[in-house]
């Protein structure tokens, strides 16, 4: 590869900043390709079957159920394991990306054991997965607690509250901000957000990406969206 000299660009200096300096603006909210695009209850992904371009699996990490990331996940989701290992801990992927298909049959799956008003609490409709972005991670360590709040107590769960942020990952479901994020405490589900915006989430405190942005809640979905009769 030839050596090159060019400079490095400079990012765009125009966008708006919120009184902590943090440019808010930097990248899009709405664009599934965007690593900040913010799916939830009311932001189905656009289009609503996304797939993104970039999937790979992540190297030399347990993955249960053999999902890919997009690259910058899958990456991130490498680095972060093997800091993990570094400290004793083994974790592992459960579940990374689902594909439109996969979570209609999923979610349909729900409705028939549970019911749709329960399904709607812990699975997302078809359209509004995290996981259709390719940016997010279920993880676990083969402790017995997987998808169970008792994940947060097990070592590796409580690594990764402290630490992911440190490979641009957020606790993306935190406990008591159901009626923000719309789902319920999820200490296992993980998503990429690129570090700069992880570590700035950490050090303001703010818990959910909808209040650091200043989105409306999105703790149910609109009610044009629900099925009539439910
Ligand atoms: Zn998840």
């Amino acid at each position: 590869m030839p050596d090159t000299t060019e400079p490095t660009p400079e990012p765009p200096a125009s966008s708006p900043a919120e009184a902590d300096g943090f440019d808010r603006a930097r990248l899009s909210l709405d664009d599934p390709d965007s690593i900040w695009v913010i799916s939830n209850k009311l932001r189905p992904l656009n289009p609503i079957d996304y797939t993104p371009g970039d999937l790979r699996m992540p190297n030399d990490v347990p993955n249960n159920n053999g999902q890919p990331l997009r690259e910058a996940a899958a990456t991130a989701t490498e680095q972060l394991a093997a800091a993990a290992a570094a400290e004793g801990l083994q974790v592992r992927v459960l579940s990374a990306f689902r594909d439109y298909a996969y979570q209609v049959s999923l979610y349909d799956g729900y409705i028939a054991r549970d019911g749709q008003a329960a399904a709607d609490t812990y699975s997302a409709r078809p359209g509004h997965s995290e996981h259709q972005t390719g940016l997010v991670v279920d993880f676990d360590d083969g402790g017995g607690c997987a998808l169970q709040e008792c994940f947060e107590s097990t070592p590796a769960g409580a690594w990764l509250a402290e630490h992911g942020h440190e490979y641009g990952f957020v606790l993306r479901y935190p406990r008591e901000k159901e009626h923000v994020t719309g789902f319920m405490y999820e200490p296992w589900h993980f998503r990429y957000v690129g570090v700069e915006l992880a570590t700035q989430l950490r050090e303001s405190g703010i818990a959910t990406l909808e209040e650091f942005f200043g989105l409306p809640d999105a703790g149910d979905y609109a009610p044009a969206g629900s099925p009539a009769g439910e």
